[in-house]
């Protein structure tokens, strides 16, 4: 339990222009405050009462594996609770390598370089990889830490309507190839739309234009492909993507962000990403700890059977109940698109009260007027748990009029 902390009476100087800005965020419906949970075994406890989480993206169920969990232990008993120091100092154990290793062989690729988180690893990669005179053109849907990395390159960024393949084309075609780098940075599953990108069709058209993929797969790794390898190997095109993210702390249960790839770009990345260079390494147990999910997860397809059908089971029941589920999901995260802010806050509130956590997104992380409920589900959910969500769910809310 934590213990409980006495504040500091005194007010900051800066606090009344703080409330000021926090006072419209709050009059639109979009202040945000923290919860606190605490998880024991399989079960979420919130406000000390115990529910079923359905907001979690520990897809494979295996944050909290014995397994795992004894790995990340033993770790911590020999390297210590931290790395020390950054990873190009004395701050690389033989956790970091055994993850990197685990990774690039499940992706079938060269090399792997974990950073600290996939946050730091999108801004950092993508700031180094793309420099003046580059190009990067953006999926509109894609991740705030892609947006912050293209922020923070010094290329021009082009972002093209979601998925739409024709523009990007368009926009490939406008511009000569052969002057400076073009990187096109899309994922492979949407985290808040749960779609599947289609990427043959990207693929296509990024090599008829002369064009490399930057393929965020944080919410695809370990849950799509053979042994989990991610994207592209559900395509069957592993080896046309030329950088991937691998994310380290949904499916793997652990915390960080893996860039797999070849050899040159992880030797590029330790000498010039920013994020990696100037930060402390990922804690070696927590390298551990996924190195030996990695391996759970590639030698344990049930996991990635049982999440299938958990979510072919929880899409059947919402489309029974009149809910327009969209097409083209991969199937672990289904969006419940509701619009309006306060609503969405108020329909996860009531799924709280019966016993069911699921997450409230309003913006900026979606779009205005698309707030929804994002449902995941794990390959721990039980039918029974699927099937008392949609019952405490029940039928869409009738439109506004
Ligand atoms: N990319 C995508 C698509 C994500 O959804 C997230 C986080 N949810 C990240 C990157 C950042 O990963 P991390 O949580 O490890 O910082």
């Amino acid at each position: 339990m934590a213990r409980e902390l006495t504040q500091p009476a005194a007010a900051s100087s800066l606090d009344p222009l703080l409330e000021r800005e926090l006072e419209a965020l709050r009059a639109r419906g979009l202040g945000r405050s923290l919860r606190t949970v605490e998880r024991d075994g399989d079960t979420l406890s919130v406000d000390g009462r115990s529910v079923v989480d359905f907001s979690s993206n520990d897809y494979l169920a295996l944050g909290r594996d014995r397994r795992v969990i004894a790995a990340a232990r033993e770790a911590l008993e020999r390297h210590g609770a931290g790395a020390a120091a950054s990873r190009s100092l004395a701050g690389t154990t033989p956790c970091h390598d055994e993850v990197e290793a685990e990774l690039a062989q499940l992706y079938g690729a060269p090399a792997a370089l974990a950073f600290s988180s996939g946050y730091a690893a999108n801004v950092g990669t993508l700031s180094a990889l793309a420099h003046e005179g580059d190009v990067v053109y953006s999926d509109a849907s894609n991740h705030a830490s892609i947006i912050d990395g293209c922020r923070l390159a010094r290329a021009r960024v082009r972002v093209f309507p979601h998925a739409d393949l024709d523009a990007l084309d368009r926009m490939l075609a406008a511009e000569p190839a052969g002057v400076g780098r073009r990187i096109v940075v899309v994922e492979g599953v949407y985290s808040m739309d749960g779609d599947l990108y289609p990427l043959p069709d990207l693929i296509t058209v990024a090599r008829r234009r002369e064009a490399a993929i930057y393929l965020d797969d944080g919410h695809a790794a370990g849950v799509l492909g053979p042994d989990g390898a991610g994207t592209a190997a559900h395509f069957g095109a592993a080896g046309e993507v030329e950088v991937t993210l691998a994310t380290l702390g949904k499916s793997f249960g652990g915390a960080g962000g893996a860039i797999i790839g070849s050899a040159t770009l992880r030797e590029l990345l330790l000498n010039r990403a920013r994020s990696f260079i100037f930060s402390t390494g990922m804690p070696p147990a927590v390298a551990a700890g996924v190195a030996e999910a990695v391996r759970i997860s590639r030698a344990e397809p049930w996991r990635r059977e049982r999440l299938r059908a958990n979510g072919l089971r929880l899409r059947g029941g919402l489309a029974d109940l009149g809910w327009r589920v969209p097409e083209r999901l991969a199937g672990h995260i289904v969006p419940l698109v509701i619009g309006d802010p306060d609503d969405t806050i108020r329909l996860g509130e009531r799924l709280l009260a019966a016993g069911f956590l699921v997450a409230a997104v309003r913006p900026p992380t979606v779009p205005p007027g698309s707030s929804r409920l994002r449902l995941t589900v794990s390959a721990a959910h039980a039918d029974e748990q699927i099937d008392g969500l949609l019952s405490a769910l029940g039928a869409p809310p009738e439109p506004r009029a």
